[in-house]
């Protein structure tokens, strides 16, 4: 079968989640076929479009390792830059009386929305995307609607049909050098010679009005697969306010660009299986259309990150701890930095989660001693005093040479004493010593990171403090 998809954005924002979902989709689908994507921006709205989004977007593909291949020489297409060429097709469309120059009042140009079909999602998105609205205009090209019933067979969806009578006569350009949005597509979906079209749902209802444009033309018709848009988890539509939504925040969170396409792919598909860990060249076999559900795909944070945890373990230590805030390990001998990238390995999901911890005070102990209300040194199930056993625990300690402060050696060393005492009684009061907290790393892993000075003087603290 012949691939070749696209991934038209709008440069009017930074990449979007959902966006860089279906510009993954086409990516997919394109690559299980041996096929190709290309990639074009669609900047007829030139208010709203920004080089700098171009930017953002082309720096977040490269940094998900999303290729897309080269056509006619270019790496992208630029709508601003096919003027001439949309300009031949508008005459052609003219000539022939398939559309017309349409001399308007400023008034009729407001009012007759071009775009009356109801669907609720992409209303304004639409109207913004025209970019006819709110601008007087005296005269501008309408397309002769030839009033018929459109129909065709969505690769998800199943068979849909559109009466277009209701569209009116659209207006497809505002000028011979001025295309709307719809007109642009579909000249630039013939000229890519795209034979699959897999965008957003919130898209549906855009594809009736295309198709009349591209039968007006005499172009192929693609097949279209319209895929579920991402919720979030109040089902709204996914936004600003739900909290980070570009691509680039998440990467500048920390978060792994396997993580983030593997997480991605699952929103909306399934691979037939339990399986939820794929690498990208992975996602590239096992990709199946006929996989993605019709239902909105609910954005979950916290499966995002669960999937990224899967790829932090992966990483190699070394590069690990390159993503640790240089304050944590300032100062600390090499044992102990040991000891507090492992204590970070193990507790981390997300990079970013390193500088939200150091921010919120979770890592405090690490470079301070702590307080605390020496109650809490006393373990909740026993009416024991603490002070024979941090004693005993700061003598075996003593004893222990500074170079011997591991996690496993330390717990060695512990852990018989702690075992015939009762764990409770003896490891609670040591936590509560060395970090101030009921929650914490194990005691063993803190005396490890504080080193053997600060260890023997915290529990010094603690003992004076129950005298
Ligand atoms: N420029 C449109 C968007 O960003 C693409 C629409 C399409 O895929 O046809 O939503």
């Amino acid at each position: 079968m012949k691939v070749i998809t696209r991934f038209p954005p709008s440069p009017t924002g930074n990449l979007h989640i959902g966006s860089v979902r279906t510009a993954l989709f086409n990516y997919l689908f394109a690559r299980h076929h041996g096929g190709k994507i290309h990639l074009r921006f669609e900047n007829t709205d030139e208010e709203r479009s920004k080089r700098e989004y171009e930017q953002n977007i082309l720096d977040s593909l490269s940094w998900l390792g999303l290729t897309f291949d080269p056509i006619c020489d270019k790496q992208y297409w630029r709508q601003s830059e096919r003027k001439e060429i949309y300009r031949t097709y508008l005459k052609k469309l003219v000539d022939t009386g398939k559309a017309y120059v349409s001399k308007e009042s400023a008034t009729t140009l407001e009012s007759s929305s071009p775009d009356p079909l109801p669907h609720r999602l992409s209303v304004s998105r639409r109207a913004r995307e025209r970019g006819a609205e709110g601008k007087r205009r005296d005269e501008v090209i309408r397309f002769k609607n030839p009033n018929k019933k459109i129909s065709f067979e969505d690769l998800i969806r199943g068979h849909i049909e559109f009466d277009t009578t209701e569209l009116g006569d659209m207006v497809i350009a505002k000028s011979l050098e001025e295309p709307l949005y719809h007109l642009a597509v579909v000249i630039d979906d013939s000229e890519m010679d795209i034979t699959h079209v897999l965008r957003g749902e919130d898209h549906i209802s855009n594809t009736p009005r295309q198709i009349l444009l591209q039968e007006a033309l005499g172009l192929a018709r693609p097949a279209y697969a319209h895929i579920p848009l991402i919720l979030a988890p109040d089902r709204s539509k996914l936004s600003k306010r739900h909290g980070a939504v570009s691509v680039t925040e998440y990467r500048d969170r920390g978060y792994l660009k396997e993580a983030l396409l593997n997480y991605l792919a699952l929103l909306g598909w399934n691979p037939g299986s339990d399986r939820e860990i794929f690498s990208l060249a992975e996602l590239v076999q096992v990709f199946d259309l006929s996989k993605v559900q019709k239902g909105g795909a609910i954005f979950n944070e916290e499966k995002l990150r669960w999937i990224n945890k899967e790829y932090l373990r992966r990483v190699d230590p070394k590069e690990f701890v390159r993503h640790i805030p240089e304050s944590l390990l300032a100062g600390k001998t090499d044992i102990q930095r040991e000891s507090i990238s492992e204590m970070l390995f193990d507790r981390v999901s997300v990079y970013g989660d390193m500088q939200t911890g150091l921010d919120s005070g979770e890592f405090e102990y690490l470079s301070r001693d702590p307080t605390y209300e020496k109650e809490l040194l006393r373990w909740k199930k026993s009416g024991e005093s603490p002070t024979l056993h941090l004693e005993a625990v700061r003598s075996l300690l003593e004893n222990l040479p500074a170079a011997s402060f591991r996690k496993s050696r330390l717990k060695e060393v512990i852990f018989p004493y702690a075992e015939e005492k009762g764990k409770g009684n003896v490891l609670w009061p040591m936590r509560v010593a060395l970090s101030g907290r009921a929650e914490s790393p194990d005691p063993f892993a803190l005396a490890a990171m504080l080193g053997k000075e600060v260890t023997l003087r915290r529990l010094s603290h603690a003992l004076n403090s129950l005298r």
